[in-house]
Parts: C-alpha cells; sequence; structure tokens
C-alpha cells in the first residue's frame, strides 16, 4: 500500500497519541502532520473566520515526517492540510486522549477533523483510546491500529469512521452510535478567591444498547463506526411529506 495519509488531532500537535499515529501510519505509505498547536479538545466542527491561520515547522517528535502545526481549529487543520496536500488520500484523526462514543461526536474535535475530511471529499478515520490512570500504552494498540488501518482502507470510497480502542482489547467490532440519552452536567465550584466557578461535564443516562459503540468498549472489542453526514430524520420526513429517502 502506499497511500498519502494527512494527519491531524484535536489534543494538539505536541501529543504522545499523534506521534504514535504517525509512526504506525507510516508502514501504509507516506504521512504528512497538519495539528493544531495547542489543545482543541470539544471544540466541535468550529471553523476560524474572523482571522487568517498560519503554520510552522513542526519536527518535535516526527523524525522523518514532514510535520506543522496551526493556530486553529482541528477543522482548520484538515482544511489547510488538503490544501497543502491536495494529493490526500485519507485524514486520520488522533489518536485522541480519551474515548468519543455515542453524542459525545456533537462535540468532539477529533470527529470534526474527520468530517471535515469527508465534507471536502476525503476519506476521513477518527481514532480514540479511554486514558486512565496511567497514559494509553500505544504498543499494546499498536496491532488492532494495524488491523482497523488495513480494513478501511481496502475500498477507495470516501467515507466517515469513528474507532475507539479500549486498553487492552480482544477484538474488532462493527457498531452502530449509541443514541441514548445523556446529562451534559454543570457541576459549581468555587475558585481560591471564592468566585463562583462551573465544570461543564457528560454521562450516559442509560445503559449502552446492544452493538452500539459504547457497548463494544465495554467488552473490551475495538469499535469501528461508519457515520453519514446526513442528519435527515428519513422517518420524519416521509411521514410529514412522503419523500422517502
Ligand atoms: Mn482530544
Amino acid at each position: 500500500m502506499n497511500m498519502n495519509i494527512l494527519i491531524a488531532n484535536d489534543d494538539g500537535i505536541y501529543s504522545p497519541g499523534i506521534a504514535a499515529l504517525a509512526q504506525m501510519a507510516l508502514q501504509f505509505g507516506t504521512v504528512r502532520v497538519v495539528a493544531p498547536d495547542v489543545e482543541q479538545s470539544s471544540m466541535g466542527h468550529a471553523i476560524t473566520h474572523s482571522r487568517p491561520l498560519t503554520y510552522k515547522k513542526s519536527p518535535i517528535n516526527f523524525e522523518g515526517i514532514e510535520a506543522f502545526r496551526v493556530n486553529g481549529t482541528p477543522a482548520d487543520c484538515v482544511a489547510l492540510g488538503l490544501h497543502m496536500y491536495p494529493d490526500t488520500d485519507v485524514v486520520l484523526s488522533g489518536i485522541n486522549m480519551g474515548p468519543n462514543l455515542g453524542n459525545s461526536i456533537w462535540h468532539s474535535g477529533t470527529l470534526a477533523a474527520a468530517k471535515q475530511a469527508v465534507l471536502l471529499g476525503v476519506k476521513g478515520i477518527a481514532l480514540s483510546t479511554p486514558v486512565g490512570k496511567t497514559e494509553p500504552n500505544f504498543d499494546t494498540l499498536k496491532p488492532y491500529v494495524e488491523q482497523c488501518l488495513n480494513l478501511l482502507f481496502e475500498t477507495n470510497e470516501v467515507a466517515l469512521y469513528n474507532v475507539n480502542f479500549p486498553q487492552q482489547p480482544v477484538d474488532i467490532r462493527w457498531t452502530r452510535q449509541s443514541v441514548t440519552l445523556y446529562d451534559g452536567t454543570v457541576y459549581p465550584g468555587e475558585d481560591p478567591m471564592g468566585r463562583k466557578n462551573y465544570w461543564i461535564w457528560v454521562k450516559p443516562l442509560e445503559q449502552a444498547e446492544e452493538n452500539s459503540d459504547r457497548w463494544a468498549m465495554e467488552q473490551n472489542y475495538v469499535s469501528i463506526t461508519p457515520l453519514r453526514l446526513d442528519l435527515t430524520d428519513e422517518r420524519r420526513l416521509k411521514a410529514k411529506s412522503g419523500i422517502s429517502g
């Protein structure tokens, strides 16, 4: 395989996750890295439109790989990266330090980078893994990442995939996005000066549906979810208008 691979993320270019992914991707072809200069997690699909973007060469952690850091969002990095490298065959985003499951797809910057690729006509793959008390062990994940990339590189189809790796994978499963309700909890706190502050966090309210991404991760399976960009509610549209999809 000799593909032109563009790698972005939302944890920022100095994250160990993107360095590990770039190394793993080298066996599949030419790797280029264009990633945010600071962490942009949970920025969703934000695009910078009120100021110009710039990039700088960023060789730290990327020996022998062209790598650039950008003063923008994950989606900016993919737009700029595809402008710099129009021969790109696939965009990889990650490996994110933290899972991206179920409804977190709505605010994930990792997913947004992969989505931006698909919007521009290029295959996009998001890769994430949970972080426990210690850093993820990328050597343990390596054979599973390679297996997934082999699987997802098989066809040239422009498609969007969300891949999550448990810390100790046992196998790989195709899954659907979990859509059970979730709680966007606000945790109030206080700073040392006595001023009020708030942490926003989310947690699922219901059990994971069988064969969903959350379910797979609970069973220590690598979860691959094929996603689409068309959010149209086909059932409701058909009921209201008679138009079917
Ligand atoms: Mn992140």
